[in-house]
C-alpha cells in the first residue's frame, strides 16, 4: 500500500488565498448587488506593454515558420534574455554577475520554492515573520520541520525573525544560527525595505557563520529611495554568500505570461562544490525551459522603450501606493510600506484581529484585503492592502474605508 509524503499533512488546512477565496464567494453569493473591492491578492490588473505584446507577436510569428521555429529551450535560458539580464540588471549597476550565473525559470514562485532542494534536510532555515508564505511552506513539505510537535504554524527547524514596528519591519540578526536565510526587500506583505549598510550586514554575517542568503528581489521595481539596494550584489561579499531571486510579474505584470530567473554566483560553494552546479543539474533534469515567446518578451522588457512603458506601469501602481497611504493615514491609520513596495500595512483599529478587520471591512464597505496573520504570527493585528487595483477602484475602496467610524 503506498505512503503519503505526511510532511504535506502538516501543513495548515488551507492557503490564505483560498480562504479569503471562499470568504469572498460566500459574502458575495448572498449579497449579489454588492460591489466588492479586491485588493488583497497582489496580482497585477493593468494590461502589457505594447512592447511586450509586440515582441510576442513577432515570436508567435517565428514559431510559425520551418525557418525560425524553436522547440525546447536551452536549459538555463536563452542567451539573448541572460545578457539583457545581466547587463541590465547587474552590470549597469555595478553589480559582478555574468550571464551564465543566471537561471532563466518560469517565475520565482517555483524557484523560491524549489531552491531548497539543493540543501540538506538538517539545514536550519531563518525567516522574517511575517512572510511570503511559500518560504516555510515549501520546507516542510520536503520534510524541514524538525521536532514537530503538531503545531502546523511553528516548526523547530525555522527561526522565525519577527518584524514588527519596533524594528521597523527590518529582521535583527537571530540569536540561534541559521544555515539558509530568506530575506525579501521591498518586503511582500509589510512593503518594508532595507538600506544597503543593513543589508551589508546580513551579508557579512551570513559570510561569517557560513550560512546562505535567499534573497527575493521580486518588488525590486518599485524602489525609489536612493539607498535602498535593488540587488543583493551590491553589497561586498555577496558572491560567496547569496542566491537572489527576480520575478518579471511585478514589473512587467507577467503574473500569466510567467517568467523569472535566479542568480548563483560561481563564488557560491560548500566546500569544493557549487551551488551553481547542483542548479544546474536540478534544472536540466527538472526543468524544460521558459517558452520561447515568453523569454522574446522579457527581452523586450530591457528594450529602451520597454523600460520607459514600464516605468510609467509602476508608476500608475505608486499613484495607487500613496493614495492608500496618505488616505488611510488621513482616517487615523497607523501605516506603513507604499514607498517602495506596492503593499501598504496596516494596523487593524480597535485591538481587532486581522481576521476580525478583514470580515469587519468586507462587511461594511465590501472591501478585500490579506489579514497579516496569514503570513506569520507576527502579522496578527496587521493588515495588508495592494496598490494594484485599477486607480478608480483603489480611490473607491480607499474612500469607504474612510466612512468608518472607527
Ligand atoms: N516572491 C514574492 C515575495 C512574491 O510576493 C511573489 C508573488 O506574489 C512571488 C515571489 C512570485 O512571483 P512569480 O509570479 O514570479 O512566481
Amino acid at each position: 500500500m503506498f505512503k503519503l509524503n505526511d510532511n504535506y499533512l502538516k501543513l495548515p488546512g488551507s492557503y490564505l488565498f483560498s480562504t479569503i477565496g471562499r470568504k469572498v464567494n460566500a459574502y458575495s453569493a448572498a449579497n449579489p448587488d454588492k460591489k466588492i473591492i479586491r485588493l488583497g491578492i497582489g496580482d497585477v490588473t493593468q494590461p502589457l506593454a505594447p512592447v511586450v505584446i509586440q515582441a510576442l507577436h513577432h515570436a508567435v510569428d517565428e514559431m510559425g515558420k520551418a525557418e525560425t521555429f524553436r522547440g525546447y529551450s536551452p536549459d538555463l535560458g536563452y542567451e539573448f534574455l541572460r545578457n539583457a539580464i545581466a547587463e541590465n540588471d547587474y552590470r549597469a549597476r555595478g553589480c559582478n554577475i555574468s550571464a551564465d550565473e543566471i537561471f532563466v525559470s518560469d517565475g520565482a514562485k517555483s524557484d523560491s520554492g524549489n531552491i531548497q532542494e539543493i540543501f540538506s534536510l538538517d539545514n536550519r532555515i531563518a525567516v522574517c515573520d511575517p512572510v511570503y508564505p511559500v518560504y516555510v511552506d515549501s520546507n516542510v513539505m520536503a520534510g524541514r520541520t524538525g521536532n514537530y510537535d503538531g503545531n502546523t504554524e511553528i516548526w523547530s527547524n525555522v527561526i522565525y525573525m519577527p518584524c514588527t514596528a519596533a524594528n521597523n519591519f527590518a529582521p535583527e540578526l537571530p540569536k540561534e544560527t541559521p544555515d539558509l536565510i530568506y530575506l525579501c526587500f521591498p518586503n511582500n506583505p509589510t512593503g518594508a525595505t532595507v538600506t544597503k549598510a543593513q543589508l551589508q550586514e546580513w551579508v557579512d554575517y551570513a559570510n561569517k557563520v557560513g550560512a546562505v542568503i535567499i534573497f527575493d528581489a521580486a518588488y525590486e521595481a518599485y524602489i525609489s529611495e536612493a539607498d535602498v539596494p535593488h540587488s543583493i550584489y551590491e553589497c561586498e561579499g555577496a558572491r560567496t554568500c547569496a542566491i537572489e531571486l527576480h520575478s518579471f510579474s511585478k514589473n512587467a505584470g507577467f503574473t500569466g505570461v510567467r517568467l523569472g530567473y535566479t542568480v548563483i554566483p560561481k563564488d557560491l560553494k560548500c566546500g569544493d562544490v557549487a551551488l551553481h552546479s547542483l542548479w544546474a543539474r536540478r534544472h536540466g533534469t527538472k526543468y524544460n525551459g521558459a517558452p520561447y515567446i515568453v523569454q522574446r518578451a522579457g527581452e523586450a522588457v530591457y528594450s529602451e522603450e520597454g523600460k520607459a512603458q514600464l516605468k510609467k506601469q509602476v508608476a500608475y501602481y505608486m499613484n495607487n501606493a500613496s493614495y492608500i497611504y496618505n488616505g488611510l493615514k488621513e482616517a487615523g491609520f497607523t501605516v506603513s510600506g507604499g514607498v517602495n513596495a506596492p503593499y501598504i500595512w496596516l494596523q487593524t483599529p480597535k485591538g481587532m484581529t486581522s481576521w476580525e478587520f478583514f470580515d469587519y471591512l468586507l462587511e461594511n464597505v465590501n472591501v478585500v484585503g490579506t489579514p497579516g496573520s496569514g503570513f506569520g504570527p507576527s502579522g496578527e493585528g496587521y493588515f495588508r492592502l495592494t496598490a494594484f487595483g485599477s486607480y478608480e477602484n483603489t480611490v473607491e475602496a480607499v474612500d469607504r474605508i474612510k466612512t468608518l467610524k472607527l
